[in-house]
Order: C-alpha cells, then structure tokens, then sequence
C-alpha cells in the first residue's frame, strides 16, 4: 500500500542515500591539488539554486508544510513509478562519482593530475551526474504531492544544468583538446542517442 507518508519516507531515504553516497568522495577530493578553477559567484548561485530545489524547498515542505495551499490529490500510482525512478538515480549518481573518482569536484574546477574519463557510464553519456540530478528532481515530483516542493528539484537542475554545462565543456576542451573535441564527438550529453 502507498500512501502520502509513505512517498515523504521514501524521498527523505533517496536524500540521505545520496548524501551517503556522496561522502566518501567528497573527502576524497578536497585533497586533491587544483589546476584551474572557475568558482565564482555565478557557480555559488547555481549550486544554491540547486540545492534549493532538490533539498531546502522539499525538506521544508515536509517539515513545515511550507505552501500547503498548493497542494495536489495524492495519487499512489505516481509515487510507485517514483520508487524505481529513484533508485534509478542514486544509481546513476553513485556510478557517476565511482567513475569521475578524484576528478570530480562540486563546481568547476580542473585538477592538477586530472584525467579524462570516457569510460563507464561516461562511455554512454558526458554528463551522468547531471542526468542522476534530473531523475532525482522527477522522483521528487512523482513522491510530493505538492506543486511547489514536486517541481522545486526539476526546475533547480534545469538551471544548474543549463548555465554550466556550456562552461564546463569548455573548460574541459581548453584542458585536453582534441582527446576531448573526439571524447564530445561520440557521445551525447544527458539521454544516450538522442541529446
Ligand atoms: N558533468 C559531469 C561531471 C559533474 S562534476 C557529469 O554530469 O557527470 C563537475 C566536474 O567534473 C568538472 O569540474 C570537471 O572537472 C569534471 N569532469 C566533467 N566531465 C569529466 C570527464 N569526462 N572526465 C574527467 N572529469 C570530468
């Protein structure tokens, strides 16, 4: 049986799992001596934006009931897609980081002995961990029977996603050249095959 409570529960549980996963990681990296990086006020902005979305606003939904009057009927066939939507995502995002391994950083940065993953799931797609922020965000809207906290995560990916994706690229060619024109040329960026 599916109820209300029961899709909070299991949002709340995806929130934690990703922190989880994250973590290690996380640690990890702050050791890792930086080459380049390009974090300035609009990466801090965009990675609040996110945060915001996929965190904050949900999370203070379920603990305040913050815009309540927007509220939608609870349908239970949704929050069963949004199981597996879920667990698809932390999938995503733990093979994204077991891949990226010391490469990954939380905004834009490149690494002194930084390397050029194109294998893994980087081999399918250039951007795993921004498409596991996608899924997340629609897990979030199938689980929260609100208008506000359901779309809160989609909308905070989108922009992350839409203002740095062309940096990042950029970044990334200005690093490795044509190892990565040739890595970009054979790859799509979020959906395999198709963008
Ligand atoms: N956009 C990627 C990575 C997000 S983490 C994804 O969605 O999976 C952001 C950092 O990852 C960037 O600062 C960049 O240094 C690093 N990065 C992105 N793509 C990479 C790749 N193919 N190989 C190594 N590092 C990469």
């Amino acid at each position: 049986m599916m109820t209300k409570t029961i899709a909070e529960i299991i949002w709340l549980a995806g929130i934690v799992g990703w922190y989880v996963i994250r973590h290690p990681y996380a640690r990890r990296s702050k050791k890792q001596a930086i080459s380049r990086s390009l974090t300035d006020r609009r990466e801090w902005t965009l990675l609040i934006v996110a945060s915001l979305g996929l965190a904050v606003i949900p999370a203070l939904y379920l603990a305040t009931g913050l815009a309540s009057s927007l509220d939608r009927p609870f349908i239970p066939a949704l929050a069963w897609i949004g199981l597996p939507v879920m667990g698809l995502a932390l999938w995503l995002f733990y093979r994204s980081h077991a891949d990226l391994g010391n490469n990954w950083s939380a905004s834009l940065k490149v690494r002194q002995s930084h390397l050029l993953v194109t294998n893994g799931i980087y081999r399918l797609i250039r951007h795993p961990m921004y498409a596991s922020f996608f899924l997340l965000g629609l897990a979030q809207f199938l689980l929260l029977p609100n208008w506000l906290a359901g779309s809160a995560g989609l909308i905070g990916a989108l922009i992350l996603f839409a203002f740095r994706v062309g940096r990042e690229e950029e970044m990334m060619l200005q690093r490795f050249g044509a190892e990565y024109s040739a890595y970009a040329g054979g790859t799509k960026r979020i959906v395999p095959w198709v963008y």
